[in-house]
């Protein structure tokens, strides 16, 4: 977020600036606002869905791309929050609230091989 502005002579980056151009859109709040060095992939609300056997929607793990864990939404829910994905990084907020199932942020390749599906494991919303 904010990589779009234009910086001139009117409009001057700032020290103030710096947590609102750390955060993406589709986060709950400002980043960094959250426990320090705590990551949005580490927060409950960050998750994707899947559908269950019953037709309704599990929280579930976004999975890996290269090894690296993919983005997935904040689920928190907040009105009028853009739906975005948030990639793993993004720093927590002060809506962040600890997971149980924090999936780890990069994948051995080797023990993924031995995993056919890494998103198996379904997440507590
Ligand atoms: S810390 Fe949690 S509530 Fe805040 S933006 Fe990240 S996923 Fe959303």
């Amino acid at each position: 977020m904010g990589a779009h502005l234009i910086f001139g002579a009117g409009l001057t980056a700032s020290e103030n600036d710096e947590a609102v151009r750390r955060t993406f859109l589709g986060q709950a709040h400002i980043a960094g606002t959250g426990p320090a060095g705590k990551t949005c992939r580490e927060c409950r609300f960050w998750h994707k869905w899947k559908w269950g056997e019953e037709g309704e929607r599990v929280a579930c793990a976004p999975g890996y791309r290269n090894g690296h864990i993919k983005p997935a939404w904040c689920t928190r829910p907040i009105l009028n929050k853009a739906r975005r994905l948030v990639p793993a990084k993004a720093a927590a907020c002060r809506l962040f609230e600890p997971s149980e199932n924090v999936p780890p942020a990069t994948k051995d390749l080797q023990a993924l091989a031995q995993t056919p599906d890494p998103d198996s494991q379904t997440w507590v919303a």
